[in-house]
């Protein structure tokens, strides 16, 4: 496993190159020395060999002519003049007869360092003696230390120049930079923006690495100060879009919110109204666009259709409270596009105007706000417009849609209980009309009558008029009998056939039988001709019955069945008695008889 290094220690490298530079000099003077020394020493000792030989030549001829004078004092005089020669430690000479002469220190053991032959010129000359040179090592060797110490001295003051040479030279012309360049280094490395590198150097008119590192760094600070600059507008464009960017989406969050609050609005509309009974879809119509207008901020608004005859007209207008009609509304129809589809914007004729309409061939719808205060639409703002005309404009649609069922299904209930030929109630709506009548009758006390009638020989008329005029003749009376029921509840119905029934409640006995009379003499005074009546004209008979709402009497149903037969019985009497009558029954017979 690799384990994180220390930092190592600083070590100057100016420092280190002395260090070196020391090293080196001591090393030198000390190589230097000792070559020095053996060099001396040996010049040294040349140089004492040199002067032994030169002395004995010089002395040569006086030793020779010394020996043959026996002059032992002089030849020791002579050898003490060697000696005194400070290399020269001690001379001895041996001559050819034995004899030795000696001067200077001879020590026991040392022994002689150079032996020189003493004879006359000429190599062919008989040898006279030796004579033998020892020199003065002591005297050698400090000469030779006095001149090797010298010279280390002299070097080493030398080299202390250089060295003080280049120490100012480095420390001046590199430490001091550097140190400088380094301290910089450290501080851009804290501080990118740390103003330029300015080195403190003597003025030159020339350009060294220095420099070259100098402008490096002030190329670096400037690369650095041009991508942080770079950096800061890249962060700040960043951050200003970022802003951007949420005011954006805070714009579209509220529009959303804007959007989904609008349709939950239409939404509720249709599911509230799309159900509405015509007689609360003027009300709820007026809600809504209150509502609506509110939310577009318009005072008024309108919804026109395209009517069949091709005229546009008002069909809901609403207005804010205090809100005059400034403006012919009728006018704002001329604005409508005539094109077909959809027509989104605001108004070209009428400023502060907002409309949507849609039209086809045959229809047409137009949804229009007034006193509206803002700039033109925008396209979400046509597209929200446009689905609330649609929702609106499939509300009337449908609500047209529920009235047409509506109307149908009433003609179809009016038909279904309606006699088609006279128009009167047909047997179904008799009969259920008698029901209510006689539960009303039974809860109130009070008397129902019926009376039964039939068209007296109308077969013949129609045998002889054809069913064509019998028709007529049907149609004619019922007219007359409904003529005669003009009270409420009072009901008419033709049972079928030339049968007709009356249904008279609050009549009693009496009053119903003043009501036959009256019909039956109506009829008579019509005076439709008849060929095969006897009577020349179409008459009527009728049976008549009252009941007097016992509330004992049982159920109504088979009451009426009672006094239907009562009447039937009676129309029957009327028939077998001649016709063109009125016959009741006996005031104490069945029903009629008021209950005591
Ligand atoms: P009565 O005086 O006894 O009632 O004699 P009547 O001929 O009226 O009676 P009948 O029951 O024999 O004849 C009824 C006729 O009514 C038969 C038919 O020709 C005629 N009739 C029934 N329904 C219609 C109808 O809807 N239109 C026409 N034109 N005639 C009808
Ligand atoms: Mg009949
Ligand atoms: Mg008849």
């Amino acid at each position: 496993m690799k384990m994180p290094s220390a930092t190592p220690r600083f070590r100057s490298i100016f420092r280190a190159m002395l260090n070196r530079i020391v090293i080196i000099a001591a090393l030198s003077v000390l190589g230097l020395g000792i070559v020095n020394s053996v060099m001396a020493y040996q010049s040294s000792l040349k140089r004492s060999n040199w002067l032994a030989k030169s002395l004995a030549s010089t002395h040569a001829p006086d030793l020779i002519d010394l020996v043959q004078a026996r002059h032992a004092r002089a030849i020791e005089q002579l050898l003490a003049s060697m000696v005194a020669y400070p290399e020269i430690a001690s001379v001895s000479f041996n001559t050819a007869a034995g004899s030795v002469y000696q001067s200077g220190v001879l020590s026991a053991n040392s022994t002689f360092d150079l032996v020189l032959p003493v004879q006359a010129s000429g190599d062919e000359q008989p040898l006279r003696g030796k004579l033998s040179v020892s020199f003065d090592k002591d005297y050698l060797r400090d000469g030779v230390m006095a001149e090797v110490l010298s010279d280390a001295l002299l070097f080493t003051l030398f080299m202390l120049v250089i060295y003080l040479i280049i120490h100012r030279s480095f420390s001046r012309h590199l430490r001091a930079p550097l140190s400088e360049i380094a301290l910089y280094s450290q501080r851009l490395a804290d501080d990118l923006r740390a103003p330029p590198l300015q080195l403190e150097r003597p003025a030159r008119p020339w350009r060294d690495e220095i420099d070259l590192v100098s402008d490096g760094f002030a190329a670096l600070r400037e690369g650095i100060a041009q991508s942080m600059a770079e950096r800061d507008s890249v962060v700040e464009e960043l951050a200003r879009e970022r802003d951007q960017l949420d005011a954006r989406v805070r714009e579209r969050t509220d529009e959303v919110r804007q959007i989904n609050n609008f349709l939950e609005m239409l939404s509720r509309f249709s599911m509230s109204m799309i159900d509405q009974d015509s007689s609360h879809q003027g009300g709820a119509m007026d809600d809504a666009m209150e509502e609506l207008s509110g939310r577009v901020g318009a005072s008024a608004c309108g919804i026109a259709t395209f009517s069949n005859n091709g005229n546009w007209r008002w069909r809901y207008v609403w207005r804010g409270p205090g809100v005059e009609p400034v403006y012919n509304e009728a006018e704002a129809l001329f604005g409508i596009p005539r094109s077909h589809g959809w027509s989104v914007g605001n108004d070209t004729l009428l400023s502060n105007s907002l409309t949507c309409a849609f039209q086809t061939q045959d229809r047409g719808y137009l949804l229009a706000f007034y006193g509206v205060e803002q700039a033109p639409m925008l396209l979400m703002e046509q597209r929200l417009l446009q689905m609330t005309a649609e929702v609106f404009f499939k509300l009337i649609e449908r609500w047209q849609h529920l009235d047409k069922l509506e109307d149908n299904r009433r003609e179809l209930f009016r038909l279904s209980r309606t006699d088609h030929l006279t128009g009167l109630a047909n047997r179904r709506y008799f009969d259920e009309a008698k029901i209510i009548e006689g539960r009303r009758a039974q809860r109130t006390g009070s008397p129902v009558s019926v009376l039964m009638a039939d068209v007296d020989f109308f077969k013949s008329y129609n045998d002889i008029l054809g069913h064509g005029k019998g028709d007529d003749c049907l149609v004619q009376l019922a007219n007359m009998l409904a003529h005669h029921c003009r009270r409420a509840g009072e009901l008419p119905a033709r049972l079928g056939g030339e049968e007709f029934a009356i249904l008279l409640p609050e009549h009693d006995a009496a009053s119903a039988l003043e009501v036959a009379e009256r019909v039956r003499s109506s009829v008579f005074d019509l005076g439709i001709r008849h060929p095969g009546s006897p009577l020349q004209c179409v008459s009527i008979s009728i049976g008549c019955a009252t009941w007097w709402g016992d509330r004992n009497a049982g159920a109504v149903e088979t009451v009426f069945d009672a006094l239907m037969a009562e009447a039937d019985q009676n129309l029957y009497e009327a028939k077998s008695s001649g016709r063109n009558r009125v016959v009741a029954s006996e005031p104490e017979s069945s029903l009629s008889e008021r209950p005591a």
